[in-house]
């Protein structure tokens, strides 16, 4: 049996990829850098993450400044609600509607410290749906959500996380981002009940290449995502050996996407982690190419 990916991916797909903020100016210039190598594969919008309760706020505006300038991409700020009050989100999303950013990735946020139930702040929005609503009252912003395969660990049950993405999309938002998630069926049960459910906008699965496997773990047992035991076996005793793992990394991200593409994706939103090879194998593994500049971006490397 030839391998799906290789016998059917035909570069007929939509990527998008996700970035943190950096942390320093010499990180900026990195990640500028890792965005910008990125941008070749003509990825449909790039975003950058919000740190928890805004205490990357500068550092994101930043950052999404810095990567439309210098890529000329579609570039989108990542905003959350918790700990802020409405007037200090709406200024805020008024800033990047002046700086010319037109998408949003609106999200509720986490309390700052870890198993605190949230609470939202008492003149701000309630969650997410609300804040979609206060966004697209504000300016005709695209907006992009956040979707849980497995559902979100505040949820009661699936059926609750759908309403709530119903809410959501019923509010205005454009789009779905999913949760990363390591078994493509775990996505197509959930896109069928979100369809069951009406929600009839995009939901594009998050992929996740594996950069560092103590740190996953951890990190998917806060967020209800479960990693397969096979793909757990395969990990194991690769944190030590960063070459191994990539390879590793690139073949269970390569499998997953194949999967998925055999069931009929053809978008995909990346977490880079601001790492630009592993992504980019994968989309190549996709059969996307590096396209020639378009003319805003060469306009945009000519002014540079
Ligand atoms: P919501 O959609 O508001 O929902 C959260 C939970 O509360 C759901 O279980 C929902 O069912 C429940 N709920 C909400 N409203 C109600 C209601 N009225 N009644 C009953 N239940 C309700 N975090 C960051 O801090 N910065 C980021 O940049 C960031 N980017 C992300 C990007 C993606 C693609 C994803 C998937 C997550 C991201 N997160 C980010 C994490 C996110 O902030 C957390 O998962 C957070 O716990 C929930 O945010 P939400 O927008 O999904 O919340």
């Amino acid at each position: 049996r030839t391998a799906p990916l290789l016998a059917g991916a035909a570069g007929d797909v939509e990527v998008s990829f996700e970035f943190f903020p950096p942390r320093s100016d010499a990180a900026l210039e990195t990640l500028l850098a890792t965005a910008s190598g990125l941008a070749s594969l003509g990825p449909r919008f790039v975003s950058v993450t919000y740190g928890a309760g805004g205490s990357t706020r500068g550092r994101t505006q930043e950052a999404v400044l810095g990567i439309a300038r210098e890529t000329g991409l579609n570039a989108a700020a990542h905003l959350t609600c918790v700990g802020a009050s409405r007037a200090e989100v709406d200024a805020i999303a008024d800033q990047y509607w002046h700086d010319g950013v037109r998408h949003i990735v609106a999200l509720r946020g986490d309390m700052p410290e870890q198993d605190q139930p949230y609470a939202p702040h008492a003149e701000g929005y309630a969650n997410a749906a609300a804040l979609v609503a206060g966004l697209k009252r504000l300016h005709p912003f695209e907006v992009s959500v956040a979707a849980y395969p497995e559902a979100h660990p505040d949820s009661t049950d699936m059926a609750a996380d759908l309403d709530n993405l119903w809410r959501k999309v019923d509010a205005g938002a454009d789009r779905a981002l999913t949760q990363f998630f390591f078994s493509a069926d775990t996505f197509f049960r959930f896109r069928d009940l979100a369809a069951a459910r009406g929600i009839d906008v995009e939901i594009v699965p998050g992929i996740l290449p594996v950069a560092n496997v103590a740190q996953l773990r951890r990190f998917a047992g806060t967020c209800g995502a479960a990693i397969p035991p096979a793909i757990d076996r395969v990990l194991e005793g690769l944190d030590e050996r960063p070459a191994a793992r990539q390879l590793v990394a690139a073949t269970i991200a390569a499998e997953l996407c194949g999967a998925l593409y055999a069931g009929g994706v053809r978008q995909f939103h990346f977490y880079t982690l601001n790492r630009a090879e592993l992504t980019y194998a994968i989309c190549h593994l996709l059969g996307l190419r590096p396209a020639p500049a378009t003319a805003e971006q060469k306009a945009v490397l000519t002014a540079a």
